[in-house]
């Protein structure tokens, strides 16, 4: 789950890392007031940045103001003209894609003299089951371009689960960053405590870009990018509750609901499949047959009529289904249970009516799969039978030609 970054700096703060100070506002007058109270605090300069769950705003614009998403204002009256340009306006960015992000929150924070910008990341090392810290002098600009390009600039420390992060660590990091006297040290007390927020909100990914050095060799997070671990929210009400349910997907939000797991893809197949893998098996399947699945949907290992219900209701808010494919396997769940479920749901008025040109192949296989071939083939529904992959893949080619 992704926050914005007032909230990740909100925690970065809490944990002791050196964030500007700031105020997330939703409304021209709140970015007005927020300024005003930093200014009796001492700020000068303001620099305001929008909200939205990608990065790349700075050099990002708006379509219809073609505002920058992170503007610098020397004045109160610039804080409002940039809130103005900023807010209800969309931002496209390299990472948004062409139908950008409506920007509803903006963040006023402190304007920082910057001497030098570095990256500096924390994340899971799948290949090696271990937390990992990446750290580059090449801050500011996007990370993945420097470590395919000059892998050599990026530092790596691995954390041993066990022992968790070594200050001896974190102080080689700070050190090959070319740190030294105050500076270095803030560095290291900036690592120790990044670390530990990622670690204790269970998070995915912290990403701070840019890290920043002041002319007065003061460190800061400049930028903030903080994923959490969705399976271990559970732990943590109070950070699942920073949710901004606007940056969601809508077909996805719903599927969280159901407690299906969905991801809208670019494609024309529809699928749904109980288990991941066979979820992955499958889209691969319908690449092969010369189609491009719509979306990854694993509705676990129920499938019974309310499970296919809400998978047909969100596959088929995509307007670019052509078609659907259903591919189960009975272990537990018996074929024939889940043959009768897809016919029940489908004789839903609600769905029915949605799937009038849309072909749905059903492949069963498993416990009872021929009773549940009878069941399909018998129904009277226009519901396309198969047992092999084969088959179904089949069956998906000739509907979609
Ligand atoms: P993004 O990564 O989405 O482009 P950033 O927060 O990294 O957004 O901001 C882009 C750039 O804007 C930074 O690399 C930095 O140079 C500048 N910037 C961001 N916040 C501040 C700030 N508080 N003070 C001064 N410059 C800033
Ligand atoms: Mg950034």
């Amino acid at each position: 789950m992704k926050i914005h970054e007032y909230q990740a700096k909100e925690i970065l703060k809490e944990y002791g890392v050196a964030v500007p100070d700031g105020i997330a506002a939703t409304t021209v007058e709140g970015a007005v007031d927020a300024a005003k109270k930093m200014k009796e605090n001492g700020a000068s300069l303001f620099v305001v940045k929008a909200q939205i769950h990608a990065g790349g705003r700075g050099k990002g614009r708006t379509k219809k103001n073609d505002a920058k998403g992170v503007i610098l204002c020397k004045t109160i009256d610039e804080v409002k003209e940039a809130a103005e340009s900023l807010l209800g306006d969309v931002l496209v960015t390299i990472q948004t894609g062409e139908e950008g992000q409506l920007v509803q929150t903006i963040y006023v924070t402190d304007g920082v003299d910057i001497k030098k910008e570095f990256y500096v990341g924390v994340l899971l090392d799948r290949a090696v089951s271990k937390n990992v810290i990446m750290a580059s002098t090449e801050g500011g600009v996007e990370i993945e371009k420097v470590a395919e390009e000059t892998p050599e600039k990026i530092i790596k420390e691995w954390i041993e689960p066990g022992m968790g992060l070594q200050v001896n660590q974190a102080r080689r990091i700070a050190f090959s960053l070319g740190l030294e006297g105050k500076a270095l040290k803030s560095c290291i007390k900036f690592i120790m405590a990044l670390y530990k927020a990622y670690e204790e909100t269970d998070s995915d990914m912290f990403e701070i870009n840019p890290l920043i050095v002041t002319p007065d060799d003061e460190i800061f997070a400049l930028d903030a990018k903080v994923t959490f671990d969705g399976n271990a929210l559970y732990r943590h009400p109070e950070l699942a509750e920073l949710k901004d349910e606007a940056e969601e997907d809508p077909a996805e939000l719903e599927a969280s609901k159901y407690d299906l797991n969905y991801i809208k893809l670019d494609g024309n197949v529809g699928c749904m499949v109980n288990g991941a893998g066979l979820a992955m098996a499958t889209m691969d399947i319908i690449k092969l047959s010369g189609g491009e699945p719509a979306n990854f949907l694993d509705v676990g290992g129920g499938a019974n009529v309310e499970t296919v219900k809400n998978g047909f209701r969100i596959i088929l808010e995509d307007k670019n289904v052509k078609a659907i494919l259903i591919n189960i396997f009975g272990g537990i769940v018996r074929c024939d249970r889940v043959a009768n479920g897809v016919i029940e749901a489908v004789k839903d008025p609600e769905i029915a009516e949605k799937v009038k040109n849309v072909p749905i192949i059903v492949r069963l296989q498993g416990t009872n799969a021929e009773e549940a071939k009878e069941i399909i083939d018998n129904s009277g529904m226009n519901v396309i039978s198969a047992v092999l992959l084969k088959e179904a893949a089949e069956a998906v080619s000739k509907v979609m030609a």
